[in-house]
């Protein structure tokens, strides 16, 4: 069974002005398909080839001779994660559950955005930023390439890809003015709060 290329869960024109159909043209028609036709070739006749994606990570983050394998599965899967995880007049402040889960591990919803733009802005080269569930506490985290938290044990909640190819098109070198726009006008909440409920 191939691994699929899920449908992006908006038409590409939804996120602009703050992210161009144009970039979801290459991010997603280009980028995010080459990681899942590249994957399919990989694990074609290995013993990976009837496992589902997150298994497939999970199996591979620790083992240095199927790099290949980790880096296309886990890209794969982080940018499903990441498509999800903006919608149309998303952003700004949530409400319910999980405004009082930021307000209680953060301090403030100030100083979540602040620790989450700063770990997106600080990774160095190609990467994503993320808020995760550790230790049953909200947690920002960065990872580098494809490295992603499910293959270390955490609870993703929301992610932004800050590897060039998510933003270059749009913003050119300037990565702060697309997270502004990505956490003042993009973030789905509800994707957010959903990832919570699983746990
Ligand atoms: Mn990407």
């Amino acid at each position: 069974m191939p691994i699929l290329l899920p449908e992006l869960p908006y038409v590409k024109d939804s996120l602009a002005p703050h992210i161009s159909a144009k970039i979801l043209e290459f991010h997603y028609g280009k980028h995010h398909t080459a990681y899942v036709e590249k994957l399919n070739g990989l694990i074609n006749n290995t013993e990976l080839a009837n496992d589902g994606l997150e298994t497939i990570v999970k199996k591979t983050a620790k083992d240095v001779s199927k790099s290949a394998i980790f880096n296309n599965a886990a890209q794969a899967w982080n940018h499903s994660f990441y498509w999800q995880s903006m919608k149309k007049n998303g952003g700004g402040i949530p409400k319910g559950a999980i405004a009082n889960k930021i307000k209680a591990d953060f301090g403030s919803f100030d100083k979540f955005t602040e620790e989450f733009k700063n770990a997106a802005l600080t990774q160095f080269g190609s990467g994503w930023a993320w808020l995760v569930i550790k230790d049953g506490k909200l947690a920002v985290m960065k990872t580098l390439n494809a490295d992603t938290p499910i293959a270390h044990g955490l609870t993703p909640l929301l992610t932004v890809d800050v590897w060039e190819h998510a933003y270059y098109l749009d913003y050119q070198n300037r990565r702060a003015d697309y997270l502004d726009a990505f956490v003042k006008y993009l973030i789905n909440w509800d994707f957010v709060e959903s990832n919570i409920g699983n746990k």
